[in-house]
């Protein structure tokens, strides 16, 4: 077996890394303080290549595997998630729905424009009544004189309404035992999102409800067969394991990496807390689990790239990370004491923005039905 990445990997690895404490880390708490989306990332994110990093080079993508794009998502989550899940909601759920499913002609149209970032997309399953069970959509699209009629709504939307925003690929039932993916512009009349909505955490990304009032949508915005819409967004989430698997790594890692210059630093009873077996007890298990749950992220990428079946493998990572960033990130506060409890200090902004990682794309409940499905069970 080889554990080492390739030049390229570690290339993408490094120059995340310098982006994220460079240009993220000093404004990340400002912008989850004000809630404010962080164009100004997203362009210089672009500029790296970096919103189209596993899209291939001839849709105006970086070409890069899915292993670099893990890595990616890893080191930006380590400094600040809400810049980390705009990328990997834009990349794993808005664009590659056009890449897997969509024609020659749909790909061409609207690749580049996301693959470079200049423009985000967005990806619409979740309803009022439709969550964990999103097989229950009740968003209906009918077919009539040519356009694809959508009435419904869609809930907790990432990216869909930014000033960039180009669209988002809704599920809809297109008729009674019937889901399709269809795509809506932004634009389109009868298409309204909400005011961004107020959130726990990840304060600094785009989060809306959508609804649709005989919306009419050209025909030929229907992505793949009609009816095919089930079977593909199942796909969609088991590649979007991997990245929120790896944001789950990445927080992990950046609630540790706080938690041990804390420790080093702050001295009480005459020694640094770093000296109390108490304290490097906890930073040794943080480290272990922080290990071992890279191992689980970087293996399902590798599958993945290798064209094998990689759904099992992607639900434990992101179940068992999930998991994971929360026993750490509660014991890196508990390193912090009361300062870790105060807004000031960046712990406290990870500790809120890790629970998410236990709920989007399949709660942790889900993941085990999915893996227990895997199982035989
Ligand atoms: C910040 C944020 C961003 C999001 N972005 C997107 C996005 O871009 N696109 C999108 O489509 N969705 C998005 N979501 C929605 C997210 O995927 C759902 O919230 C998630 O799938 C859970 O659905 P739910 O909230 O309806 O919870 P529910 O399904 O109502 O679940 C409630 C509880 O019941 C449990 N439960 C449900 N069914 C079972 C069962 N059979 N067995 C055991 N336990 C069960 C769940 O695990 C959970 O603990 C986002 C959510 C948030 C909070």
């Amino acid at each position: 077996m080889d554990f080492d990445l390739s030049p390229e990997q570690e290339l993408i690895r490094d120059t995340v890394r310098t982006f994220a404490r460079e240009r993220v880390e000093p404004i990340a708490a400002e912008l989850d303080r004000d809630g404010r989306f962080p164009y100004e990332l997203v362009a210089e994110l672009a500029g790296l290549g970096l919103m189209g990093l596993p899209i291939p080079e001839e849709y105006g993508g970086a070409g890069g595997d899915t292993l670099s794009y893990a890595i990616a998502i890893e080191e930006l989550t380590r400094i600040d998630s809400s810049g980390a899940i705009t990328v990997a909601a834009h990349t794993s759920l808005g664009t590659m729905p056009i890449l897997l499913y969509g024609t020659e002609e749909q790909k061409r149209r609207w690749l580049p424009e996301l693959a470079s970032g200049r423009r985000l997309a967005a990806f619409g399953l979740t309803e009022p009544d439709a969550g964990s069970d999103a097989g229950a959509t009740r968003t209906t699209a009918e077919l009539r004189d040519g356009s694809w009629i959508v009435n419904g709504s869609k809930l907790f939307i990432t990216n869909a309404g930014t000033d960039i925003t180009w669209g988002v690929t809704i599920t809809a039932r297109t008729g009674d035992d019937a889901i399709s993916n269809v795509v809506v512009e932004n634009g389109t009349p009868g298409y309204t999102i909400s005011s961004p909505m107020k959130k726990l955490g990840w304060r600094a990304s785009d989060t809306r409800e959508l609804s649709f009032e005989d919306c009419a949508v050209p025909e030929e915005n229907l992505l793949g067969e009609r009816g095919a819409g089930f079977r593909q967004f199942l796909e969609i989430l088991d590649g979007g394991r991997i990245s929120v698997a790896a944001m789950g790594v990445g927080l992990a890692q950046g609630a540790y990496d706080l938690a041990y210059a804390y420790a080093r630093e702050r001295v009480q009873f005459g020694k640094p807390i770093a000296s109390f077996q108490a304290i490097t007890f906890k930073l040794a298990d943080m480290a272990t689990e922080i290990e071992a749950g890279r191992g689980m992220v970087y293996k399902a990428a590798w599958l993945k790239d290798a064209g094998r079946p990689f759904a099992r493998e992607a639900a434990m990572a992101k179940l068992y990370t999930g998991e994971l960033s929360n026993r750490v990130a509660n014991a890196a506060l508990q390193i912090h004491g009361g300062f870790g409890y105060m807004d000031e200090s960046a712990i406290s902004r990870l500790y809120r923005d890790q629970k998410i990682l236990e709920i989007g794309e399949g709660t942790n409940e889900v993941q085990r039905m999915v893996i227990a499905r895997h199982l035989g069970l």
